[in-house]
């Protein structure tokens, strides 16, 4: 492949990519906004799992403290009981102490069942605020998507062509200029080959030496602009690839 050749075919794979670029820059940001809202419910999924299982936890916990009160109201019966059969002080001061402490123990625990009652109340209301979340963004993502689908086959044969003659043109370039191309291509907001237009750099619009508009022009080689990088070609020498 001669380098006019080379130049040709980096020159037609710019103008297909341009076009590649308007394509996309025609959906919008509605490819953005449909993975946005993906993710946004997965995050409020994944939150309504962890709330869940918290539930579920502080549930278990609760069953646990309800069972503890149970056995110390129990044993505080127990106690009362044992006060009309006390034959010294010794022994009422010792049972009234322990009433006392299983009194406290209920009481804690009381408080504790209701502390959880509290949090999973909250717990539950921040599941219905999620779920309800949720139910709207997979709405809009629904709406978006419908939008989105009909862009899409809209612009689904011509993406297709492009990337067909893309693959046509850039299977016949060496990797390296490949490479180069998609270097400065990545570097230039989607531009990396421009014509020289009135002694100018189609890029950046700097002007170029006299000395390097003739080498340009004898395409002999792959130059580019000092100021922006961009590859040059002449305007109005090259033939356009036919595929
Ligand atoms: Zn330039």
């Amino acid at each position: 492949m001669s380098m006019k050749e080379i130049l040709e075919y980096l020159a037609s794979l710019q103008e297909v990519d341009k076009k590649l670029f308007y394509l996309e820059f025609s959906k919008g940001d509605l490819p953005k906004t449909v993975s946005r809202l993906k993710s946004s419910i997965s995050k409020l999924e994944t939150q309504i799992k962890n709330t869940l299982k918290e539930i579920e936890k502080i549930e278990r916990e609760r069953i646990s403290i309800e069972n503890l009160v149970e056995l110390a109201q129990e044993k505080l019966k127990k106690y009362q009981n044992q006060l009309y059969n006390v034959t010294s002080n010794k022994e009422y001061d010792a049972i009234t102490n322990e009433i006392e402490m299983k009194k406290k123990e209920i009481e804690e625990g009381e408080n504790q069942i209701l502390e959880m009652i509290q949090a999973n109340e909250e717990n539950q209301n921040m599941v219905k605020e999620y779920s309800e979340e949720k139910e709207q963004l997979i709405k809009d993502l629904k709406s978006k998507e419908k939008e989105l689908n009909a862009l899409l086959k809209a612009t689904e044969k011509e993406e297709l062509e492009l990337n067909h003659m893309r693959e046509k043109l850039t299977v016949r370039l060496k990797l390296q200029i490949l490479k180069r191309y998609e270097r400065i291509r990545n570097a230039k907001s989607g531009v990396a080959v421009v014509p020289i237009t009135r002694d100018a750099c189609g890029g950046c619009f700097k002007t170029i030496p006299p000395q390097k508009i003739v080498e340009v022009e004898k395409l002999q080689e792959l130059i580019q602009c000092d100021v922006c990088g961009r590859i040059l070609i002449p305007e109005n020498k090259l033939n356009p690839v036919l595929l």
